[in-house]
């Protein structure tokens, strides 16, 4: 049953528990995003899911503006993971101003309009 589940599924299927995983390669090693039946890399199709370690920071970030009434101006993000593999996220917990390029951030499962969603927050320390 390992492939019983697309790969944009299998992502899905971890949001919904909680984690993100992400495919890495069994021949080169590198990791990769959005996930695929073969590695972008070097085209293999051996991949192990691992769990995201966690961690990594905003690659590029724009603030979106919204009326206050329909919950304030809100970031979109385009953060890198320590597995070097980038993502669109959302940095929360703080001003959309004070997202800076470089920023360290902790990646975690949360929930944008109903659906889990990876959600970012600057990193502690
Ligand atoms: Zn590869």
């Amino acid at each position: 049953m390992e492939n019983a589940l697309g790969p944009d599924a299998r992502f899905r299927e971890g949001l919904s528990n909680g984690q993100i995983n992400l495919p890495q390669c069994d021949e080169c090693g590198k990791s990769h995003f959005f996930p695929r039946v073969n590695c972008p890399h070097c085209g293999s199709t051996s991949l192990t899911w691992h769990r995201a370690a966690g961690t990594g920071e905003v690659h590029t970030t724009t603030t979106v503006r919204r009326r206050p009434e329909s919950g304030g101006d809100y970031n979109v993000s385009m953060v890198e993971l320590a597995e070097n593999v980038r993502m669109m996220s959302r940095v929360d917990g703080i001003a959309p101003a004070d997202v800076k390029i470089g920023m360290p951030i902790t990646v975690f499962v949360g929930d944008i309009d109903g659906n889990p969603a990876v959600l970012c927050k600057p990193a502690e320390g």
